[in-house]
């Protein structure tokens, strides 16, 4: 791994990424460990890093096994599995307003567990680990772009950017005034994608008029590894089992005590969020044991609370001549099936099977015909699990008695059919159409 941090420099590259996120730099790797030239261009001023003794971070994600795959194939998740993580053997479902549940367990499906749940800098730092180790991959950090300039096409809706006639090569202009020439850029930097509208992609986009508000808790009663979410009427409430270390987790005589942590996302309304936010520690606990139906019994302590507001986006293109989308990026997703970085991890891995696949029979890195060939395989994939996650949104959110039967008895049917909750267990696990090489399991 190279720095690159001569400002106003002019540099060049095979591909330049812009964002280093979870996604971002996971195709940097996948591109750079294969003998291109990347250059992975972040706002951050420094790589994302992890102390053994550091708090749990209140951003975490499920992490499917198809995502453990791929990251395993990069040499990172050796890493990820020597920090901190929480491996999860069961699920479970219910509707606040009737009997309706339902329960996936590891165990049913044949497997040892059905995901894990990571806070994001610790996946963040065993990927910039594995960076450093990367000569093919460039760091400029701390510098955001400012401009873009796309080679022409007839086909394309650009609006803003600069159109280069006859140039093959994007340029970008960064806030250090340097510029870099590449010959594909890849936008990463997430669902605010400053490089989307850059390159006018308009996005199909709604308020999903719900905020999330996210913290860590520890609860009386061990988690027993198992993610849990109750869909209240505002929104689900979603309790995520969490991995902590010894000078974190106190001792109790009710359960082990490191089992005792969770990591929440309680979707609500703005105004309900607000109201939560400006709760005493006390009463926080209190409302959320309630609206927990006291599953893990007392809310003994919480960390500080953040609130995001839940879009959900989908960009109308994910490429144009010179130029990618990935991750939040091209499709923001609600949080509640945990779905958004192992869909963009996934996009990650198809761009980079079909640049490399290009690129071996000689087709330039930002053709876009070639391009299409990802946004084709990608598109359809995140598009469905937007729809999902909006029909799963009104469902729950529905107060009409009738709805609220037919969710109901729907839930309980669903959970007496083995054969069909083993197939939705299969698609939550990521294992959905056809995988990318690099997520197959090896032989
Ligand atoms: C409350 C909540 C809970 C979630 N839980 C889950 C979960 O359980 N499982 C799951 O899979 N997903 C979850 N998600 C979604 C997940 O966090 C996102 O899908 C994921 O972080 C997207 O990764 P990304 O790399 O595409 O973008 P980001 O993580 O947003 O990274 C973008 C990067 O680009 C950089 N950047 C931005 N603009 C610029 C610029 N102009 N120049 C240079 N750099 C720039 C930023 O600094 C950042 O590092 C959750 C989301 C929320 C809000």
């Amino acid at each position: 791994m190279k720095d690159s941090r001569a400002a106003g420099a002019e540099r060049d590259t095979d591909v330049a990424i812009v964002g280093a996120g979870i996604v971002g730099a996971t195709l940097a790797l996948l591109l750079g460990q294969a003998g291109l030239r990347v250059m992975l261009i972040e706002g951050r001023e420094s790589p994302a890093s992890w102390q053994a003794d550091s708090a749990p971070e209140p951003r975490v994600s499920a992490l499917t096994p198809v995502s453990q795959q791929l990251l395993t194939g990069l040499g990172v998740w050796s890493t990820v599995a020597a920090s901190r993580l929480m491996p999860y053997t069961g699920m479970q479902v219910w509707d606040a307003e009737g009997n309706g549940e339902i329960r996936f367990s590891a165990e049913d499906n044949g497997v040892a567990r059905l995901g894990h749940i990571i806070e994001n800098r610790v996946t963040l730092a065993a990927l910039e680990q594995a960076i450093d180790r990367c000569p093919a991959i460039t760091r400029c950090y701390g510098v955001r772009v400012n401009d873009l300039a796309l080679p022409i096409s007839g086909s394309t809706s650009v609006v803003n950017a600069y159109l280069l006639k006859d140039a093959k090569a994007v340029s970008l202009t960064l806030s250090d005034g340097g510029s870099v020439s590449a010959a594909l850029v890849v936008a990463a930097d997430g669902a605010r994608s400053g490089l989307r509208d850059l390159a006018g992609i308009a996005t199909r986009e709604h308020d999903t008029g719900q905020v999330a508000l996210v913290t860590t808790v520890r609860t009386a009663l061990p988690h027993q590894a198992i993610a849990r979410q109750r869909f209240l009427p505002t929104g689900p409430l979603a309790f995520l089992p969490l991995a902590v270390n010894d000078e974190w987790a106190q001792p109790s005589e009710a359960a082990p005590a490191a089992q005792r942590y969770c990591s929440i996302v309680w979707s609500t309304t703005p105004e309900e969020a607000s109201r939560l936010q400006a709760l005493s520690d006390r009463a926080f606990y209190s409302e959320l044991q309630t609206a927990f139906e006291d599953t893990l019994g007392t809310v003994e302590w919480a960390a500080e609370r953040f609130s995001f507001p839940l879009y959900q986006r989908h960009a109308e293109e994910y490429v144009l001549p010179g130029l990618a989308l990935v991750g939040d990026a091209a499709h923001a997703i609600h949080p509640l099936a945990g779905q958004g970085v192992n869909l963009g991890l996934m996009d990650a891995a198809v761009l980079a099977e079909e640049l490399l696949a290009g690129h071996r029979r000689g087709v330039a890195l930002g053709d876009e015909r070639w391009l299409k060939r990802y946004s084709r395989r990608r598109r359809s994939d995140n598009a469905l699990m937007l729809k999902m996650m909006d029909g799963f949104r009104l469902l729950f959110g529905s107060r009409q008695p009738g709805v609220r039967l037919i969710r109901n008895l729907g839930l309980g049917w669903v959970d007496n059919r083995s054969e069909l909750k083993r197939i939705l267990m299969r698609q939550a696990m990521g294992e959905r159409g056809e995988l990318p090489d690099s997520c197959k399991p090896r032989q």
